[in-house]
């Protein structure tokens, strides 16, 4: 097995489980890392634990802490998950839905170039997507830029050796282009959970539902878990 490492951030959605076969299939031992933030939906840790194993990770860790504490976000508090597509934002409308939860890719990155500093990894992937997205500001590659040059002058990795890179290959990727690319290596997603909600079966009418939906229909798939 290769020895070159990289630390994916796995919260056992669709995109995250994406990344972490990528890492994968690029020939890294993968160290994923999932957060228990205080998020309605527990049921992605459980997710993210069965993607870990069917990918083989060399470590899954998953960190507990509490957004919650502070709240803000429909996802750690109980403000309502808004059904219906809410359209990202443009130059004319910069409406950022309640989903979003305060700071929470600049923390979760934050947290894993962290890990991969200690252990010696090259790279962090993050499934953040700027295209079939909420709208978060923290999912686009203004953020994802920003982060890097932060890591490269303020981490000792950064100073005095190889760096970290910050890998965020579904960036630039439409939902159906990012299920293409997992399906070619070999993502299983019966095992992904993509509802902002905490129920059994997705509800299908969430933002997160309706993005996935959109994904699979305009790649011609079927879903595994709507079957
Ligand atoms: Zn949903």
């Amino acid at each position: 097995m290769s020895s070159k490492k990289a630390v994916v951030l796995l919260s056992g959605g669709l995109d995250s489980t994406t990344c972490a076969y990528l890492a994968k299939h690029e020939g890294y031992k993968v160290y994923a890392l999932s957060f228990d933030y205080g998020q309605r939906l527990v049921r992605e840790i459980e997710s993210a634990k069965k993607v870990a194993a069917a990918v083989g990770v060399a470590e899954h860790l998953v960190m507990k802490f509490d957004l919650g504490m502070w709240g803000g976000s429909a996802l750690t508090s109980d403000i309502d998950v808004p059904t219906g597509h809410v359209a990202a934002p443009t130059i004319e409308t910069t409406r950022i839905p309640v989903t979003y939860v305060p700071g929470r890719n600049m923390i979760f990155l934050s947290l894993g170039v962290s890990y991969a500093e200690a252990i010696g990894a090259d790279k962090v992937f993050i499934g953040v997507n700027s295209i079939d997205y909420s709208g978060y500001p923290d999912c686009r590659p203004e953020f994802v830029q920003a982060m890097q040059k932060a890591i490269d002058l303020g981490t000792k990795a950064g100073v005095e050796g190889k760096g970290i890179h910050v890998e965020a290959p579904l960036l630039m990727l439409t939902k159906a282009g990012i299920i293409e690319l997992g399906t070619r290596v070999g993502v299983d997603y019966s095992l992904t959970w993509s509802c902002y909600q905490g129920g059994e079966k997705p509800c299908g009418a969430c933002d997160s539902c309706l993005l996935r939906r959109k994904g699979f229909q305009e790649c011609g798939r079927v879903d595994p878990i709507d079957v």
